[in-house]
């Protein structure tokens, strides 16, 4: 046995938030540490290496702000970058700022509990390591928990597969294989475009239909970077101002003020703009009137059915159980098209479900399909997920995960009653589910790394949100969402999965704050200014 290690401050994981966090940190002189579960660092950009996976926030707006060194040295060579540049970012970041020696690797913590006595945390990690710390950060992920079905059968299928998290390092031979992909999210999506015309042959199993939008890729010249390097300030401060924190703004001129034909033909330049401008730059009206929302939905099908050449297929590509913009919205770069190719085969399991995964294939209830790699592109426990496989006990021997049981429960998406000194980046009912997630990370990031930095300067060893304080927010996330017609759509926003017991359809799961990104910024650093309210300081 070792001995037990202990600091100041355990950060833990080593992916966008992660790295971050250790920077501010270090750069503070505070005694702390990453704690990564995986053998290396990127955290989501590390996982997933499924062919496709890319950014759909623009490059240049998922990329850091802190350091003007890294804006001036990186040129970002695609407008949405794919997962090998990315991992190769998030490398050359860590790289400059020489922060992989404050990273512990194959470091998963399983468990980790509060002593109340001497105010710290202990942690015990999977490879048998314990720590203490007087604070824990958590840059856990949201979508880093993924779920395969749980078919009958899966371990008996004799030819290659995966979920999409777990995309082998090596590559895998697709070239005149017969490949299934069960799953048309946001990363099914992405791999179906992409393989379709690499295998020989392409199964799309397909329980609901999602609304999808064009991705707009493009590369970017010397020249272009140069230019993004000039109004980076600009580009920023617009994120800081939109709701989502992308480059796009909502039209400002009223759904209902405008006529139909105005309505079409703003729709139609943002169809032919990259990346979130449809759902971004859209009027606002569509996510909360059920006529607007129908309006729209019928233009983007209309769209797709121009896209499809079978018509019943074109049909079966169309949501019909939810409005656009209603669950996390894909971007596709020639998706639908790939359904005019003679190699690509649609299997509706609404129609005909899966029964069971056998040594050869996929036996739905209509008929066996022979294949050679199964691809379960089926999603994850979102948002929750990781903290539920870890167990957290708090002041009283509890854990979060019972606590957070039906829903979870936090202050500002940053805190837990019942889970002192305990801070969390991209924690539930904040905006990192909901917002263009770096731009949400880094206003965290930078709100934690004061309130410890205020708690060092103050003698204080025990932090914790007051119980009211967090009924209230939990009050307000609920509100916010409720305006909302997504209120009850089946996605992961809702913490719907169908693979996790207790997230099926009918559960509503509170799971990230929808007031948008400025509302948000201004509320926790009006927390801050005003003596961390809300928070019980001893
Ligand atoms: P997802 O959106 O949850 O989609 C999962 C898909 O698998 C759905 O089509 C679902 O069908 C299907 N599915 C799940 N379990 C199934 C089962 N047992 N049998 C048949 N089908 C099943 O997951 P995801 O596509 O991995 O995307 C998750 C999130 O990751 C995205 O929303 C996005 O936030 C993020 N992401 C981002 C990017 C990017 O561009 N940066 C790329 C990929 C993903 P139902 O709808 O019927 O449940």
């Amino acid at each position: 046995m070792t001995e037990t290690q202990s600091h100041e401050v355990v950060v833990l994981g080593a992916g966008v938030s992660g790295i971050y966090q250790i920077k501010r940190l270090v750069d503070l002189g505070i005694d702390a540490i990453v704690l990564e579960g995986d053998e290396d660092l990127g955290g989501t950009w590390y996982r997933n290496r499924y062919p496709g996976a890319r950014f759909d926030s623009e490059s240049y707006t998922y990329g850091y702000s802190f350091s003007k060194e890294v804006l001036d040295e990186w040129h970002w060579k695609e407008r949405f970058s794919s997962q090998p540049e990315n991992l190769r970012y998030l490398n050359f970041v860590v790289d400059k700022f020489d922060l992989r020696r404050h990273m512990r690797f194959d470091s998963f913590v399983d468990r980790m509990a509060w002593d109340e006595g001497e105010r710290l945390w202990h942690l015990g990690l999977a490879n048998g390591a314990t720590y203490t710390a007087r604070f824990v950060v958590s840059g856990i992920g949201v979508l880093s928990v993924p779920t395969p079905p749980r078919y009958p059968g899966m371990d008996d299928f004799a030819g290659d597969a995966f979920h999409t998290y777990w995309w082998p390092k090596q590559p895998v031979p697709l070239a005149g294989r017969r490949v299934g992909v069960i799953g048309t999210g946001a990363t099914g999506i992405q791999v179906i475009a992409e393989i379709a015309d690499k295998v020989g042959q392409l199964t799309v199993f397909q329980r609901r239909p999602n609304w999808s939008t064009p991705l707009n890729n493009s590369p970017i010249s010397e020249e272009e970077m140069d230019d993004i390097r000039s109004r980076y300030d600009e580009i920023f401060a617009q994120c800081a101002v939109s709701p989502n924190s992308f480059e796009h703004v909502p039209d400002p001129r009223g759904f209902w003020n405008v006529t139909p034909e105005q309505r079409r033909a703003l729709w139609s330049e943002l169809y032919a703009k990259p990346g979130f401008a449809l759902l971004a730059a859209n009027f606002p009206e569509i996510f909360l009137d059920e006529a607007a929302n129908r309006e729209v939905s019928a233009y983007i099908g209309e769209r797709i059915r121009q896209r499809v050449s079978d018509p019943e297929i074109a049909e079966k590509l169309i949501p019909q159980d939810h409005g656009f913009g209603m669950q996390r919205l894909p971007l596709e770069t020639r998706y639908f098209e790939a359904y005019n190719r003679d190699n690509v085969h649609l299997v509706d399991l609404s129609l005909t479900p899966i029964e069971r995964i056998t040594n050869r294939g996929i036996q739905t209830s209509a008929a066996h399909h022979d294949l050679d790699v199964i691809v379960y592109a089926t999603g994850f426990d979102a948002v929750t997920g990781a903290f539920d496989r870890m167990e957290i006990r708090g002041v009283e021997g509890q854990t979060l995960r019972d606590t957070w049981r039906d829903n979870a429960s936090t202050y500002l998406g940053l805190l837990a009653h019942g889970f002192p000194n305990f801070l969390m980046v991209a924690g539930p009912q904040s905006v990192s589910g909901s917002t263009n997630f770096p731009r949400a990370i880094e206003r965290g990031v930078d709100w934690v790394t004061g309130l410890i930095q205020h708690a060092l300067d103050h003698g204080l060893t025990r932090l914790e949100a007051e119980a009211e304080a967090e009924r209230e927010w939990v009050e307000e996330v609920v509100r916010a969402h409720e305006r909302l017609l997504a209120r009850r759509s089946q996605g992961w926003f809702t913490g719907y999965n169908s693979n996790v017991e207790g997230h099926q359809a009918g559960t509503v799961r509170y799971q990230a704050y929808f007031g948008g990104g400025p509302k948000y910024a201004a509320r926790i650093v009006q927390v801050a200014t005003d003596g961390y309210r809300g928070i019980d300081l001893r």
